[in-house]
C-alpha cells in the first residue's frame, strides 16, 4: 500500500467527492408551477378558509399521511418549529419535566424551554448512540410530563419500549425523526410510533425543502393543536371554538406553496434519495467490518437504519493513535469526517450558567438540577474520545467512491504504526 497521505503519499481518493445532487427538474417544475400559479403562501392568520394552509401545503400533507400511514401530517416551516408546537400541543407547563437524550441538535432540548419546561437530561447507549432506556428510567420523576426520543444518525431509539412506558404513565412521548425518515422498528416507521413526531425537510436532511418540518400525529385532539399553534392560536381559539386554551399562544410555523411543491416531488422520490444513503452505509460498513479497533455502526435487529451520517466508534488504546489523528489522517486521504457529532447539550453556557428566558435564569429557578460535567459518561466518552462521522447525505458516490473511501479507512488503519511515530515526533 502507498504512503500515507498526511506524510506526503498519494491519497486514496485523488479528487474531491461530488455534492449530492438533492434538486432535480421536476422539483424546478414545481416551483416554477407555484410562481404562474402567483399564490406563493395560501395561509391567513385567521379563523376562515386559508386557516390551514394553501393547496400546495394540503397536498404536501395529504401524501405524507398516506406515505407513512398516520392520521394528520401537519406542516411546518421547520423541524425545530415542529418541536416547539409538539411541546406546546402536549400541554408542558413551567416546572414540566421532559427527558430528552443529551446528544441530539440543540433543538430537542430548547422546545421544553420554550414553555418554561425543564429538559431533564439522559444519557445514550453505546451501541445505537440513541437515548438510553435505563436512564430514562432513572430520570423518571412524579414531575416527568414527556420524553423527547431522537431517532439519531438515522436509527430508532427504543420507540416500543418508550411508548409503552408514557402511555403507563400517561405521559407523551414525542419523536424527533429528523435524521430518520423511512427508518423503521419492527417494521413500523419511525415518526409514526410516538404521540406526536417531527420530521426535518431543512437542506442537509435525507429530504428536503429548503427549509421545513412535518409534524405526525394519530391523535385529533393533538392535531388540533399543533394546527392552532402552527398558525397564531391566540388570535383564533375564540372564533374556532377552541375549549383547551393551555398554551393556545401561537407562532407564525406556516410553509409557503413553494417549500410544500418542491417537498411533494420529494416525498415521491424518497425511497430513491433514502435507499441511497442506506446503500452506502451498509457497504462502509461491510468494508470496515473486522478491522481492529474500529466498531461501525450497529443495527439493532429488526430495524432499517438510514444513515444520516454513518458513524464509526474509534479505539485510541487499542490502534495507538489519537482521534484527532485518525481524523487527520483519513482527511489527507480525501475522506470527508469529522470526529465526534456535538457535544452533550447540557454543556452548552445556556445550561452551565442556568441562563435561559429573563434575568432570573427562569425556569431554572424552579429547579436544583445542575448540568455539570459527568452527568451523562457515555454521551461524553463516546464525545470526547470515540465518535467519528462521514455525513452520507452530503455526497454523490458511486459504487468506485465507495470503494475508495473504503481503501482509505483501510489505508489508515493499516498505517497506524507510522501514524502514532509521527504523533509522537509531533509531540516532542
Ligand atoms: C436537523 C435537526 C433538527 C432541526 O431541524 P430544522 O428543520 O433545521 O429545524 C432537530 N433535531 C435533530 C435531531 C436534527 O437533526
Amino acid at each position: 500500500m502507498s504512503a500515507l497521505a498526511i506524510l506526503g503519499g498519494k491519497p486514496a481518493i485523488p479528487k474531491s467527492l461530488d455534492p449530492y445532487p438533492s434538486i432535480g427538474a421536476a422539483e424546478q417544475r414545481a416551483v416554477f408551477e407555484v410562481m404562474q400559479a402567483g399564490c406563493l403562501s395560501g395561509f391567513y392568520g385567521s379563523w376562515r378558509e386559508g386557516f390551514l394552509g394553501g393547496p400546495k401545503v394540503q397536498e404536501l400533507e395529504a401524501a405524507w399521511s398516506e406515505r407513512f400511514s398516520v392520521k394528520h401530517a401537519v406542516s411546518v416551516n421547520s423541524n425545530t418549529s415542529g418541536l416547539y408546537a409538539a411541546i406546546g400541543a402536549a400541554g408542558i407547563g413551567p416546572g414540566d419535566e421532559v427527558i430528552v437524550p443529551c446528544t441530539t441538535m440543540s433543538a430537542t432540548a430548547m422546545a421544553p424551554l420554550i414553555y418554561g419546561g425543564i429538559p431533564v437530561f439522559a444519557d445514550i447507549d453505546k451501541g445505537t448512540f440513541c437515548i438510553d432506556l435505563g436512564s430514562v428510567q432513572a430520570n423518571l420523576t412524579d414531575k416527568t410530563r414527556a420524553i423527547i426520543a431522537v431517532n439519531l444518525f438515522g436509527q430508532a431509539a427504543p420507540l416500543k419500549e418508550l411508548r409503552a412506558l408514557c402511555d403507563a404513565r400517561g405521559i407523551v412521548l414525542i419523536e424527533d425523526n429528523a435524521q430518520a425518515p423511512l427508518a423503521t422498528e419492527n417494521g413500523q416507521y419511525c415518526g409514526t410510533i410516538g404521540h406526536i413526531s417531527v420530521f426535518s425537510l431543512n437542506y442537509h436532511k435525507h429530504i428536503h425543502t429548503g427549509e421545513g418540518g412535518i409534524c405526525c400525529t394519530n391523535d385529533d385532539h393533538l392535531a388540533e393543536r399543533l394546527r392552532m399553534i402552527r398558525n397564531h392560536a391566540e388570535a383564533v381559539v375564540g372564533p374556532a371554538g377552541v375549549k383547551d386554551l393551555c398554551n393556545m399562544i401561537g407562532f407564525n410555523f406556516r410553509m409557503t406553496e413553494l417549500s410544500a411543491a418542491i417537498g411533494s416531488v420529494q416525498l415521491a422520490d424518497a425511497d430513491a434519495h433514502i435507499g441511497r444513503r442506506e446503500y452506502l452505509g451498509g457497504r462502509l460498513t461491510e468494508g470496515i467490518s473486522g478491522l481492529e479497533g474500529l466498531t461501525p455502526p450497529y443495527v439493532r435487529p429488526g430495524c432499517r437504519h438510514v444513515y444520516y451520517l454513518w458513524v464509526v466508534r474509534l479505539d485510541q488504546a487499542r490502534l495507538g493513535v489519537s482521534r484527532s489523528t485518525f481524523v487527520e489522517a483519513l482527511e489527507a486521504e480525501g475522506v470527508p469526517c469529522f470526529p465526534a457529532y456535538v457535544a452533550p447539550i447540557y454543556q452548552l453556557p445556556l445550561f452551565r450558567d442556568r441562563i435561559a428566558i429573563g434575568r432570573e435564569g427562569y425556569p431554572f429557578s424552579l429547579t436544583d438540577r445542575i448540568y455539570n460535567r459527568g452527568l451523562c459518561p457515555v454521551a461524553e466518552d463516546l464525545y470526547e474520545r470515540e465518535i467519528v462521522a462521514f455525513e452520507t447525505c452530503a455526497f454523490d458516490v458511486d459504487d468506485d467512491d465507495i470503494d475508495r473511501l473504503v481503501d482509505a479507512f483501510r489505508k489508515v488503519h493499516a498505517g497506524c504504526t507510522t501514524l502514532a511515530e509521527w504523533e509522537r515526533k509531533k509531540a516532542s
